[in-house]
């Protein structure tokens, strides 16, 4: 252990008073933009992020188009105001980083070849900001994408496993992220349970990162129910209205 903090008390609970394997408080609300195509506003503990979609419209610029499919642009960025120390305006490697991923992540859900020469244009914005932000807007985005039309194989939930005190700990927040030993952000189509991000931050062995998958994609189905339940919300749709495909 790297520091004296102590993360995980002598009954397994954490500093917050969650469990190991307990998500932070989650909400999140479809259709909150009226000028986009589709949008959606999640919290998970102190996160509080916003998506919007744009599309699918004309690809610009046009050299970026695909005669065969649509190209998913996703643009995460983290306002200056959404962390304590200011954070310099504007793309830095980590927004790229993360840009990328997520358009990645929703590419491989998106029916991207029934558009061919679009763009699909995702937004995220981070207004406050807690660690796990790129779970945050990954989920936060899909559920925009939902409320857009636009065709997708599934919804696409997303969090983070991490190692703090040596323990397996779900959804990290900051003091965990900034002092823990390991991060592990996933993502997966429920459906499948295929994930479609992964990336790992320190060191876990082969044991632990079995068990930290385990507990991720639990947890994304839990996600999952809560994507859906904000899609049924905003379309007045019941549970037991839902056509079963
Ligand atoms: N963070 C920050 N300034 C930055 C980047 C990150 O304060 O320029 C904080 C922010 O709270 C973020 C956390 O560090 O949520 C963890 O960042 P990381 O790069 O691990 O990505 P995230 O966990 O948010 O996906």
């Amino acid at each position: 252990m790297d520091s004296d903090i102590v993360m995980v008390d002598e009954k397994g609970k954490r500093a917050d008073g969650r469990e190991a394997d307990e998500l932070r408080p989650m909400k999140i609300e479809a259709g909150v933009l009226p000028n986009a195509d589709g949008s959606a506003y999640l919290e998970i503990g102190k996160n509080k992020v916003l998506a919007a979609v744009y599309g699918p419209r004309e690809c610009h610029p046009r050299h970026l188009q695909d005669p065969t499919k649509a190209i998913v642009q996703c643009k995460y960025n983290m306002q200056s105001y959404s962390v304590g120390d200011r954070k310099r305006p504007g793309p830095d490697r980590r927004s790229v980083e993360i840009s990328k991923i997520i358009s990645e992540a929703l590419e491989s859900v998106i029916l991207t070849e029934l558009f061919p020469r679009a763009s699909i244009d995702v937004y995220i914005e981070i207004m406050q900001a807690n660690a796990g932000t790129r779970c945050a807007g990954l989920s936060a985005a899909s559920v925009a994408l939902a409320d857009a039309g636009i065709p997708m194989r599934d919804l696409v939930p997303s969090v983070a496993v991490g190692k703090a005190d040596g323990k397996l700990l779900l959804d990290l927040n900051k003091e965990e992220d900034n002092f823990g030993e390991a991060d592990l952000p996933l993502a997966i189509i429920p459906k499948t349970d295929e994930v479609v991000l992964l990336q790992m931050d320190g060191h876990m062995t082969k044991e632990e990162f079995d068990a930290a998958m385990k507990m991720g994609v639990a947890a994304c189905h839990q996600i999952y129910e809560m994507q859906r339940d904000a899609l049924r919300r905003r379309y007045s749709v019941t549970e037991e209205e839902e056509v079963e495909e």
